[in-house]
């Protein structure tokens, strides 16, 4: 099989399967495993191998299923290539179980410059991330969204063949990615999945191409997995919300969820990649219909209800909606940043915004590093917004004043401030369907 990829061969299914079982048993060497990643890497796979192989993945583990709970809806869920101030998973979850779907979302940490949600929920004290299975499933039907962890029985091969790719060179393959990001999403039984693959100065992909041709590869290999899923190629030019951090995002969510404050990007990609779940769901009949529902599950207060619930439901405050404040960690340390020159603010190095972050504690250089919860920005400055020299172009949460300084010059040194305002950036660039 790694001479037939080698050579550029394609691979049948039932290669397919062979190998990916021989990663997860241990059989396959890691030097095999190495060797056909980067085949792969160098001859890519077709979709129908790509399929074969997320299938082969998802199937390494643990798949959940539904159909028992007999849910009177569809099941769904949204994954993010990972962005900066990207914290609309703790607001599409409680919305779209108020609009009539179930969301079991599995989610992940941090890593790099970009946030995890799990990190960030793990910022409310007694909510865990790691509920048994039972738990999980009373909480998804009873709440209709349950926001968790990963286990080590979902996608195993997954963990391994990851682990490999990471120290081979070989993480950056379309093909590759679509299978690691599809089997994981998949092995939580999903009716339908909205990918939200972002594109700029803070995405993962390198080039906005490149997001484009993984995007066009998930909605191709996850339709052909049989799950309906849609992509959305959305801005990562600047943060997401106002804020970066753990409880900071936290506390932007409450306030979002409860209309104390809806910053407007936030809002947006909140609402295309809800609408598009509810459409492809089948729970609205059009886009427009959609974003009606999901205007009043969040003017009701629906939405803001489900959020409460779930944390409740799983062991944190029943009233965190009501007191943040008395919850949420508050960093010692909160300073504004000076715009060090007056103009509008026309570039963000967004990956640098989402360093600062890490370096200020909030986010990891290691798997193993612990977060400091407290710590982040908040106020940060909107692209083409008019900003004065000595205005703060955000607020910095530090734990020391060392960091905080640090974090000062970290935040001066992303922004590019210009006499002209930069033309606006389109917050969803495409949306590619099924
Ligand atoms: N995220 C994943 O889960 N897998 C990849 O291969 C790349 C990003």
């Amino acid at each position: 099989m790694i001479r037939k990829k080698r050579d550029g061969g394609t691979l049948t299914a039932e290669e397919i399967r062979f190998f990916v079982g021989g990663i997860t048993t241990g059989e396959t060497t890691e030097g095999q495993i190495a060797a056909l990643a980067m085949a792969v890497y160098f001859n890519d796979m077709t979709m129908d191998e790509r399929v074969a192989f997320t299938l082969a993945m998802r199937d390494s583990g643990d798949v959940l299923e539904w159909k028992s709970l007999n849910l009177p809806g569809p099941v769904m869920d949204k994954h993010s290539t990972g962005g900066v101030g990207d914290l609309v998973s703790l607001l599409l979850g409680p919305m779209i179980a108020a609009c009539g779907g179930f969301v079991p979302m599995i989610s992940g940490r941090g890593l790099g410059h970009t946030g995890g949600t799990l990190d960030k929920f793990d910022s409310i004290p007694g909510y865990t991330t790691v509920p048994d299975n039972e738990l999980f499933r009373k909480v998804v039907k009873e709440v209709g969204v349950a926001i968790i962890g990963q286990t080590a029985s979902l996608a195993p091969a997954d963990k391994r063949f990851y682990g490999i790719r990471d120290v081979t060179g070989t993480v950056e393959s379309v093909a590759m990615i679509t299978g690691s990001i599809l089997s994981k999403k998949l092995a939580a039984g999903l009716d339908v999945l909205a990918m939200d693959v972002k594109a700029g100065s803070g995405a993962f992909m390198p080039t906005y191409e490149k997001s484009v041709e993984l995007a066009e590869s998930i909605v191709n290999v996850g339709n052909g997995a049989g799950t309906l899923t849609s992509a959305l190629l959305t801005d990562m030019n600047e943060s997401l919300a106002p804020a970066a951090g753990n409880a900071v995002e936290v506390r932007c969510a409450i306030d979002y969820l409860t209309g104390k404050s809806r910053p407007a990007r936030l809002h947006e990609v909140t609402l295309a990649l809800c609408a598009e779940m509810l459409v492809l769901g089948k729970l609205a009949a059009s886009e427009e219909e959609a974003r009606a529902k999901l205007q009043a599950s969040l003017d009701s207060g629906e939405a803001a209800d489900r959020f409460a619930r779930m944390v409740a439901a799983l062991g944190g405050p029943a009233d965190l909606m009501q007191n943040p404040d008395k919850y949420l960690e508050k960093a010692p340390v909160i300073v504004p940043v000076p715009a060090p020159q007056s103009g509008f603010a026309a570039a963000t190095n967004c990956r640098a915004i989402g360093l600062a972050v890490v370096a200020l504690g909030g986010g990891r250089t290691r798997p193993q590093d612990t977060i400091d919860f407290a710590v982040g920005l908040t106020d940060l400055v909107d692209l083409g917004q008019r900003i004065e020299a000595g205005q703060p172009l955000a607020h910095v949460h530090a734990r020391t004043e060392a960091a905080a300084q640090r974090a000062i010059a970290d935040v001066q040194a992303a922004y590019t401030i210009a006499d002209m305002a930069p033309p606006a950036n389109p917050i969803v660039y495409r949306t590619i369907r099924p």
